[in-house]
């Protein structure tokens, strides 16, 4: 979603969300220009969206660290050009289908080989599978098992011994992949407010909402906070 331009700043329009570092009244600051950013369209392809305006925003209090902040729309996420439902769905798709490899699922997707391959190293370093495992079965009132991520890919039982470890890689970043969704889901079922999309952008862009820690893809991720797991009581 993109904003139309306006006059930043002016009466009438609504005041920014509140600001992320101190809490305190903010006022508009402007405008940053995305040039693109691939997106998911309806039918679940790639959208490119071109020349997206994000509004900034200023903090009143002169002590606060927040000089001036970004404001990021659903699914929008620091340092991004592809939003996480595409990664997600990038990445489904390179466990899912038989045959599929970095080159062909990255072509399908724009981008390039070893983009594909730092989504998935950096959802695989995001928290411990087991750490997300336990946050969604303790919170599950239907007390039902999370799932873990089965491949189905007939060529990842081949006797090649690197296809082993491309196997174990895959059960480790689909499981991440499914627990994020069904903590996404414990969440929306408590009205916890998450942004639509996939469980796992969601759960990211609460922690960054809450404590401004962005996870890139060309370093180690913070560490995921445990109240950001799970905050529904
Ligand atoms: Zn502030």
């Amino acid at each position: 979603m993109d904003f139309p331009r306006g006059r930043a700043g002016c009466k009438e329009e609504l005041r920014p969300p509140s600001c992320p570092f101190c809490g305190g009244p903010q006022w508009w600051d402007g405008w940053r220009l995305v040039k693109r950013q691939g997106t998911l369209s309806l039918s679940g392809g790639l959208r490119w969206a071109l020349g997206l305006y994000r509004r900034r925003a200023r903090c009143f209090n002169l002590v606060c660290d927040c000089r001036s902040s970004t404001i990021y729309e659903a699914q929008g996420y620091p340092h991004r050009w592809f939003t996480t439902a595409v990664i997600v769905s990038a990445v489904a798709e390179l466990l899912a289908i038989d045959g599929a490899t970095l080159a062909s699922v990255a072509k399908h997707w724009e981008c390039h080989p070893r983009t594909l391959g730092r989504w998935m190293a950096w959802i695989s370093c995001l928290v411990e599978v087991a750490v997300l495992f336990k946050a969604c079965w303790l919170h599950d009132p239907s007390g039902m098992p999370p799932p873990v991520y089965k491949p189905r890919r007939k060529d990842l039982d081949s006797s090649r011994p690197e296809m082993g470890s491309w196997k174990a890689r895959a059960v480790l970043v689909g499981s991440l992949v499914l627990l994020f969704a069904w903590l996404a889901r414990l969440h929306r079922d408590k009205g916890i407010p998450l942004e639509e999309g996939p469980g796992l952008g969601a759960i990211l862009r609460r922690q960054f909402d809450l404590y401004r820690l962005v996870s890139l893809l060309t370093k180690s991720s913070p560490g995921m906070q445990i109240d950001v797991l799970w905050t529904g009581g």
